[in-house]
């Protein structure tokens, strides 16, 4: 058993939940079965066993016979046990799902036991199924011998052995039955509401619990670290905002920048993650976040995931800063051995106020003279570890802000990055028009092309991109390859120019093709996903997405957000195969329903589960036994509403009422790892 389901012990037992219930008074007829029946409970007399078929088509079966019918028992495993133990003309209680062979319905391995007139004559009795396996069963331990392992064991518990975690104030509050009446009725409900405020208890106690103990941790992160402080607003950030900032900044940019000012005043250090969906404008408040850093006499980084995207932030932020003295320079692995020479030397001396670059930065021989603030772009592709290499760059570690354009739910920055802090860009710069997105079959690709040419000759440009999954897969280059010889043969030279970007290519000559793009000198860009993360061509206006129906939603909603940024009407278009799986066809639909980033991450969100989502932490903080953060928001919000003000009211737990609660959390100390996010 320790094997099959994960329980070592009573408690594991004890939280081995039942998956329902179903009232065991309830026998029904035979005759009653039809193609809809699932599971069914019929009493009636064995009418005989016998063995069929031979080596591992080998079965037993036997017949049940009630006064509407005959229903047929078989079993492929424990052959010989069970035939022993089943007694011809004797009266049986059988349990079961319901499956068709040939038309006639059977039960395959039932739970079958001695009719015993006292359970079939009386009230209603709800017994819990549990999720069991079907080795177990075949060795007697089906979900009705769990049941009654688990009823023994609640029958010799007292109070004392489930106590109580949750504040009497919160219970009250609440109106929840306490603990161990929660635990005795998700078992054994007298009455399904029983059962329900039961479930609804346990499932707020996992998501309280966990509340509590992020925030305890946040509080105990600000307690202790040090960090370094960005006491003043300075020349250079005044003289930029003033000078050189080449629009209004909208309310929300506003709002995180002061964010990240106050927090980084504080002689604490600041570990915040920013989100903003693509477009949202979150390089300009990177930028006045480094200029704050260099007026208070420190440096700065900002790193990116690919090399394109690492040159096109020292582009445009070079750029930017036009003449103000920000020396910036950008280092990436194919920077020249002179160049990269002067680069550290100038780190050290503290000439270089801004280093750009891409995982380059990490490593050792590059060190800073004073570090004051690295900004990572685009968390999901960095990992813990190497965002932990950070910290080593200086005596004081740096703050730390982690920009991602990937939407996350707030139900799940709430679980995941609850110990984090956070802030969110939730407005698009003004002016933008919505993106609009259709679906097409390959068939129709020349009317696409057709298209493209028309958006091509009013002076704009577009994306073609092709699943690329892993760099390395034969048949997706091949596709890409074949793909490009299509698009060129719909748009020769010299009428027509095409960039081509992918994996495989050497860094420098994807600088090269993309370069071509961004100035304009190439039409078309024929790429992989390489292309998905951040770049910026504002003239460009079309998406085209071939094999949509490969992409996950928010790799989709990054790609389209590539179009859409400059004033003219932009476009996007997922061209999938005929054949559509459901999740594929409900992935377009809601592509197409909505430009939303955070509606379509909450849509991902449920159609894939919190596992996948989130990338940098171990899935067992998301991993709650009964509750769901997609079907419990509700609940989710009261339990980071309650933990927050508890933790404000009595952050040590000391007070009387709180008691029990920090006796639990002493409990389970060390149980969970929730690391530190870099
Ligand atoms: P992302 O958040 O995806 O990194 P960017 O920082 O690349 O977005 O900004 C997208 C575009 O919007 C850029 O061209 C940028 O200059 C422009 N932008 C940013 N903030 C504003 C603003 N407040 N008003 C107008 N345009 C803005
Ligand atoms: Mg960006």
């Amino acid at each position: 058993m320790k094997k099959e389901l994960g329980i070592f012990t009573f408690r594991d037992l004890l939280e081995h939940f039942p998956s329902r219930h179903v009232d065991r008074t309830q026998v029904k007829q035979i005759n009653e079965i039809t193609e809809q029946t699932e599971y069914i409970q019929v009493a009636g007399r064995l009418i005989f066993t016998e063995t069929a078929g031979e080596n591992k088509g080998k079965r037993l079966i036997a017949k049940l016979r009630d006064a509407t019918g005959d229903l047929e028992l078989v079993w492929f495993q424990a052959i010989t046990w069970v035939q022993k133990n089943l007694e011809a003309g004797q009266q049986y209680l059988v349990y079961g799902k319901i499956g068709f062979f040939n038309g006639v319905p059977q039960i395959m391995h039932p739970e079958i036991e001695l009719l015993d007139p006292e359970k079939t004559n009386g009230k209603s009795f709800l017994e819990p199924v549990y999720p069991s396996t079907e080795k177990l069963k075949v060795r007697g331990l089906g979900g009705r011998q769990l049941a009654k392992l688990t009823f023994s064991l609640i029958s010799m518990l007292k109070k004392e052995d489930i106590p109580e975690n949750l504040p009497a104030t919160i219970l009250g509050q609440l109106k929840f039955t306490d603990r161990f009446t929660a635990f005795e009725h998700i078992h054994f409900p007298p009455d399904a509401h029983s059962f329900e405020r039961a479930v609804e208890r346990l499932k707020f106690e996992e998501l309280f619990i966990a509340q509590v103990r992020m925030g305890l941790m946040r509080l105990q992160r600000h307690r202790s670290s040090q960090g370094v402080i960005f006491s003043q607003v300075g020349e250079l950030f005044n003289l930029f905002y003033k000078n050189y900032l080449p629009f209004a900044l909208t309310n929300a940019q506003k709002r995180v920048l002061k964010e990240i000012r106050l927090d980084t005043a504080k002689g604490k250090q600041m570990n915040r993650l920013l989100q903003g969906d693509v477009g949202s404008g979150k390089t300009i408040v990177a930028l006045l976040c480094m200029l704050l850093a260099i007026d208070n006499g420190f440096q700065a980084c900002l790193m990116a995931p690919t090399e394109i995207l690492a040159r096109q932030h020292y582009d445009s932020l070079t750029a930017l800063v036009g003449n103000l003295p920000v020396h910036i320079k950008l280092l990436t692995g194919s920077s020249k051995q002179k160049q990269r020479k002067e680069i550290l030397q100038q780190l050290e001396t503290g000439e270089l106020n801004i280093l750009i670059g891409t995982h380059a930065v990490l490593e050792d021989p590059v060190r800073f003279r004073n570090l004051g603030i690295a900004i990572v772009d685009e968390q999901h592709r960095f990992g813990v570890a190497q965002r932990a290499r950070l910290w080593a760059k200086a005596a004081i570690p740096p703050h730390v802000l982690v920009m991602t354009a990937t939407p996350i739910p707030r139900t799940l920055a709430m679980t995941a990055y609850g110990d984090l802090d956070y802030s969110v860009i939730d407005e698009l710069p003004p002016g933008r028009k919505p993106i609009k997105t259709v679906h097409r079959y390959e068939h129709k690709r020349p009317a696409v092309m057709d298209f493209i040419k028309s958006e091509i000759v009013k002076g704009r440009q577009a994306y073609i991109i092709f699943p690329l999954i892993e760099e390395s897969e034969k048949l997706d280059y091949e596709n890409l390859m074949k793909g490009y010889e299509n698009v060129k043969a719909y748009f020769p030279e010299p009428k027509y120019w095409i960039s081509m970007v992918h994996g495989r290519q050497k860094s420098e000559l994807k600088g090269v093709n993309m370069q071509r793009f961004v100035s304009n000198d190439t039409h078309i860009m024929v790429s992989t996903t390489v292309i998905e993360v951040g770049v910026n061509v504002p003239n460009a206006t079309v998406m085209v997405i071939e094999s949509s129906e490969k992409f996950g939603l928010s790799q989709l909603h990054q790609l389209r957000g590539r179009v859409g940024r400059g004033s003219d009407e932009s476009f996007c278009i997922l061209l999938t195969g005929s054949k559509l799986g459901n999740e594929a066809r409900e992935r377009i639909r809601i592509m197409t329903s909505t430009g939303d980033g955070f509606k379509i991450a909450e849509k991902d969100l449920e159609l894939r589960g919190p596992g996948d989502i989130g990338g940098t932490r171990q899935s067992g903080v998301l991993n709650f036994k009964l509750a769901s953060i997609t079907e419990d928001k509700q609940l989710l919000y009261l339990a980071k509403q309650l933990a927050i003000k508890i933790i404000d009211e009595d952050a040590e737990l000391d007070s009387a009422v709180n008691l029990q609660l920090k006796n639990h959390l002493q409990s389970l100390q060390g149980k969970t790892v929730w690391s530190k996010i870099s």
